[in-house]
């Protein structure tokens, strides 16, 4: 199995590693097929979107933070239960497209990583399936 490492350096962060990913394609050698990209964390995730304007992701985690605060009276007491939720609404899985050995991505679409509750040393598993 295949995996990135990603290191967070704030506790909410969208971090992008559309680049990481592509070496891994590079890598395996598969020219037409698709990479699956899991997150094994309870507090991160994994998402495409925009990422030519880096005003973007700062939206993005502006609105998630708006619509899950940190602190809101939630039972699970680690203090963390903002980033459970907003991992399960980003999700921990993508799929993405390879075609002549790159990923097929849209002009504007890069891979991120969500960190929910950084700073923290991370990991992406990638498998690679194709031809
Ligand atoms: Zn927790």
């Amino acid at each position: 199995m295949n995996s990135i490492t990603v290191h967070s350096s704030s506790r909410n962060e969208m971090i992008d590693i559309t680049m990481e990913v592509q070496e891994v394609v590079d890598k395996s050698g598969v020219k037409d097929g698709y990479a699956i990209l899991y997150v094994p964390h309870t507090t991160a995730a994994v998402t495409v979107n925009e990422g030519a304007d880096p005003s973007v992701k700062h939206d993005i985690l502006s609105a998630l933070n708006k619509l899950v605060p940190h602190d809101a009276g939630y039972n699970h007491a680690e203090g963390n239960s903002d980033a459970h939720i907003k991992s399960s609404i980003i999700g921990c899985s993508q799929t993405v497209l390879i075609e002549n050995g790159k990923l097929l991505l849209g002009t504007w679409q890069h891979i991120f990583f969500f960190e929910g509750d950084g700073p923290r040393t991370r990991k992406v598993y990638i498998e690679i399936f194709g031809k």
